[in-house]
């Protein structure tokens, strides 16, 4: 089911079927403007507002986003907690530090999913989606890394015997 990416959050809950929660409404619009939260920070980002909503109920409601495609999960290998962002349906794609663990998004070349499309089908009927999740260093790391390296060693003042 689509909805209308213009109306406001609680309208594009509706078109769900769901009831516009205060909870809802307020994980969509933190995630909307910190995309690639985990549950636990749209808890933080939000309990400020919301004191009274659970952890429990920002899993269920992040879940429940992602399973009717309004929120977007991104899982990281290795990472404990999945992180999610508003679906903007613009089939953008991930890159991660392997460092320092900062994720940022890519522009999809083509914009729509499946941008790219497996050597074999597999057996598999329709090709959905592509998630590519590039992993780099970040400029930060790298400069951090380089800064390390090029140190000179000062312990080997020692003279050849
Ligand atoms: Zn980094
Ligand atoms: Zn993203």
């Amino acid at each position: 089911m689509r909805t209308d990416p213009t109306a406001p959050w609680a309208d594009q809950v509706r078109q769900l079927g769901l009831r516009a929660t205060p909870g809802r409404v307020a994980a969509l619009r933190y995630l909307h403007d910190h995309p690639h939260s985990t549950a636990a920070q749209v808890h933080a980002g939000i309990s400020g507002e919301l004191p009274t909503v659970s952890m429990q109920s920002v899993h269920n409601v992040v879940n429940d986003l992602s399973a009717r495609g309004l929120l977007r999960r991104i899982d990281l290998p290795g990472a404990g907690a999945a992180r999610f962002e508003t679906n903007s349906e613009d089939n953008h794609h991930h890159i991660q530090c392997v460092v320092c663990g900062r994720l940022e998004d890519v522009e999809c070349v083509i914009g729509r999913a499946p941008c790219l499309t497996p050597a074999e089908g597999h057996g598999m009927h329709t090709v959905l989606a592509a998630d590519v999740m590039f992993r780099a260093v970040c400029t930060d790391c790298a400069t951090a890394e380089n800064t390390q390296s090029t140190n000179p060693t000062h312990n080997q003042e020692k003279t050849d015997d």
